[in-house]
């Protein structure tokens, strides 16, 4: 009989930040199979014995292509297991998940998808920024500064004045990804806010506006930068020590 994948958002990093419905999937599966961005504090959620597999590819290194990842799923779960594909943040966010669920699809695997806590979310928390604040933002853009190749950013169909832009993958070249917004119509006085390891002890946010944002280095990854009107208080706030979360699980 064939098993079945659960593909679940293992969120920003925090174990405390992992949804219940995730650590119940992950204390039932039998092979595990994590991007790098997963963090050690979720891995050592994975009970002792089972068999955990990282499959994360970087840019420029693809020691695991899609198709590889895609075929691991498939046979795992054609041996009976109960796969957990497990993915930073949440999965349908940045992470190829459409690839995944075509191949599953194809196979005739079943599979549950699992949501977790974006990047853009666990950071806007992080910084005390409103995403949507309505006196500044109609909308929210995800996007990637991302890219193996040279392509600008696409050009959203919003007014860049009245929204906000969740960046991800937006290092280590702030000023390019600035510049990026720049051209698309975003002011150099936009405020904007690098959030790193959001959600995790290790959590650093710095403000900048996009005109500075180049003297924004040796942020250590993964970060998400977020600009727009809404992300202003936090360019004149005091820094605040992130808080100590007692773990309930
Ligand atoms: N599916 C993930 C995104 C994967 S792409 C999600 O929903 O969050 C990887 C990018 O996500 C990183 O380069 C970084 O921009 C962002 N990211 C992931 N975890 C993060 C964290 N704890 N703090 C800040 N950014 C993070």
């Amino acid at each position: 009989m064939a098993g079945k994948v659960y593909i679940v958002g293992a969120g920003p990093g925090a174990a405390d930040l992992l949804t219940l419905r995730a650590a119940s999937v992950l204390r039932i599966g039998e092979v595990v199979l994590h991007d790098d961005l997963v963090s050690q504090e979720i891995l050592d959620l994975v009970p002792r014995g089972v068999h955990v597999v990282n499959v994360g590819k970087r840019c420029g290194r693809h020691g695991n292509s899609q198709t590889a990842i895609n075929a691991l799923m498939v046979e795992h779960a054609r041996d009976g297991k109960r796969v957990v594909r497990l993915k930073s943040g949440d999965p349908a966010v940045f992470g190829r998940l459409g690839e995944e669920l075509d191949a599953l699809r194809a196979a005739e695997i079943p599979f549950e998808i699992v949501p977790g806590i974006t990047a853009a979310a666990a950071a806007a928390a992080s910084a005390s920024i409103t995403l949507t604040d309505r006196r500044a933002a109609s909308a929210l853009v995800l996007l990637t500064a991302h890219r193996c190749g040279n392509a600008p950013l696409a050009l959203p169909a919003v007014d860049p004045e009245n929204a906000t832009f969740a960046v991800y993958m937006p290092g280590p070249n702030y000023g390019r990804s600035a510049q990026d917004l720049m051209d698309i119509g975003l002011l150099p006085e936009t405020p904007c806010a690098v959030v790193s390891h959001a959600g995790r002890k290790t959590e650093q946010v710095r403000t900048a506006t996009l005109g500075s944002l180049q003297s924004v280095t040796d942020v250590p990854a993964p970060a998400v930068l977020i600009v727009g009107e809404v992300a202003r208080a936090s360019l004149t706030a005091t820094a605040v020590p992130p808080v100590e979360h007692s773990s309930v699980l």
